[in-house]
């Protein structure tokens, strides 16, 4: 999985709509990759307090900025 795969499962995993062999990808390229690893817990944590507001949602918007953010550095890293 690269960081790009990851990014396009990321709803999906936080929509709890993953399939239990992309979800082993997830967990393998976040364990391996620090960035996206940041990325999953400032989005979980993120997505908790939405949650806790009742105001939850994945907008396209917020999935654009995290993709540009972390392709940013994922580049930079490299
Ligand atoms: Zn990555």
């Amino acid at each position: 999985m690269t960081c790009t795969d990851f990014l396009a499962q990321l709803t999906d995993y936080f929509d709890g709509q993953i399939s239990p062999e992309l979800l082993e990808e997830v967990r393998e390229h976040t364990s391996s990759c620090h960035h996206c690893e940041v990325v999953l817990d400032t989005t979980s944590k993120t997505i908790s307090v939405y949650r806790d507001n009742e105001i939850y949602e994945v907008s396209p918007e917020f999935r654009d900025r995290l993709h540009l953010a972390i392709m940013a550095k994922c580049t930079a890293a490299k």
